[in-house]
């Protein structure tokens, strides 16, 4: 635990510090220092923004992170919620809680992730705010991209015979959780996925441009839950075959000692994968898409989601997604 009583950087010099590493971006014309921060509109362009919040003992512990990473998965989170648009994430907006009981080295570590992060992904540090905290750290991150006029992807749109896919694989992120929450230690891919996951740019991107999908999210409270929001707001059903659910090694390893741990791929949260619709039957095929993806299952005319075996018996889920103020985790 840091020493609450060292001095700390004065406000205006940890902002100070902010600016001098976060740079600049061509699409501003004016970054962090002044009371806005200025981006000139382009035509034919339509501006996305998303906010996040991150609070200490709800979305991260300390003692299970690392704050460089704690910096990567703030930038990431939000950075996702433009890749699941298809689109080009620009800005990042940082406020800060800051409790004492964090020094200057972990917050400059916390930044240093941030911003790694958001350089990654072609993303600029814009603006925020910061504070003390008398309680828990929180960051509240804002961003900011931008998708051709009428061509972000939304979650509405799905119709009856869409074929479901889904990028990567699932559940890794829920497994790590699951362990470290059992006083285990995960293997280093799950942790990995847990701790530093990866937006899928590129590939909404690509889906975008070239009208693949019908409708799109990024999975963070748990693939039924999120599909979930693209069956309600399309006003459809849904079919999953369960043998489909793309699962990592690892995952696989620890589903063959305890078969229950599926309903971590179907339920669990924070996969950050791309979950999305499309008439077209074959995209698994396409091997040009950025990221592999698999066929999951179909839209049906009949509402809700069900989820079958391959011999077409019903598979019920034992887990709900993940609700804040139902909390399950
Ligand atoms: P104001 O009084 O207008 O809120 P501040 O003194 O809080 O201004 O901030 C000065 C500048 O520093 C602003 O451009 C603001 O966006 C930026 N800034 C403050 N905190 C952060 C932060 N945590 N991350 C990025 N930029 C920040
Ligand atoms: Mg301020």
């Amino acid at each position: 635990m840091a020493n609450t009583d060292q001095k700390k950087l004065e406000e205006f010099e940890l902002i100070h510090w902010i600016q001098q590493q976060a740079g600049s971006g061509e699409h501003l014309s004016l970054g962090i220092g002044d009371d806005c921060s200025i981006q000139p509109q382009k035509a034919e362009r339509d501006l996305l923004t998303s906010v996040d919040l991150l609070i200490e003992d709800i979305h991260f512990k300390r003692q299970w992170t690392n704050m460089f990473d704690l910096g990567r998965k703030s930038a990431a989170v939000n950075i996702s919620d433009i890749a699941a648009m298809g689109g080009t994430p620009l800005s990042l907006f940082l406020g800060i809680g800051r409790p004492r009981t964090i020094s200057d080295s972990e917050i400059k570590e916390f930044l240093s992730g941030f911003l790694t992060e958001a350089k990654t992904y072609g993303v600029v540090l814009t603006g925020g705010d910061s504070c003390a905290s008398p309680g828990p750290l929180m960051i509240s991150v804002t961003v900011q991209g931008e998708a051709a006029s009428g061509e972000a992807i939304c979650r509405q749109g799905a119709s009856y015979g869409d074929a479901i896919y889904v990028s990567g694989s699932l559940g890794d992120s829920a497994l790590a959780l699951h362990q470290l929450q059992q006083g285990q230690q995960p293997d280093p891919f799950l942790n990995q996925r847990f701790h530093t996951p990866a937006p899928q740019v590129p590939l909404g991107q690509e889906l975008a441009k070239r009208h693949l999908a019908t409708a799109m999210l990024d999975v963070s409270d748990g693939l039924l839950a999120d599909l979930g929001h693209i069956l309600d707001a399309s006003e459809v059903g849904a079919e999953l075959n369960l043998s489909e659910i793309p699962l990592s090694t690892p995952f696989k390893k620890a589903l063959a000692s305890d078969a229950t741990l599926i309903d971590f791929a179907l339920a669990g949260g924070e996969d950050y994968e791309l979950v999305f619709t499309s008439p077209l039957k074959d995209l698994d095929q396409l091997i040009n898409l950025p990221h592999v993806v698999t066929r999951i299952g179909s839209i049906s005319q009949k509402s809700g989601l069900r989820i079958r075996h391959s011999n077409g018996d019903l598979y019920h889920c034992q887990r709900g997604g993940f609700d804040h103020f139902n909390r399950q985790r």
